[in-house]
């Protein structure tokens, strides 16, 4: 059987896979060292604090939805 390609978050970005050209926050053009995934899809910013702060961004609705799955579970059973 194939050995199967490992999937880590130490995969290199490339810049030209980006989905995005300009920074969401700044509107800025996107940096190669400023890409980040988000839902398998590389996304860009103009530099690293701005992927950083949407990082931030993305684990806070995360923790909200796993809080609210949570309470919601015994609800709906
Ligand atoms: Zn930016």
């Amino acid at each position: 059987m194939p050995n199967a390609t490992p999937l880590t978050s130490n995969t290199p970005l490339e810049i030209a896979d980006a989905v995005n050209d300009v920074c969401p926050w700044s509107g800025k053009p996107i940096a190669a060292d400023a890409l980040t995934l988000y839902n398998g899809a590389v996304v860009g910013f103009c530099d690293p604090a701005c992927r950083d702060k949407f990082a931030r961004a993305v684990r806070s609705f995360e923790n909200a939805l796993q809080a609210r799955r949570a309470e919601s579970a015994g609800i709906n059973q």
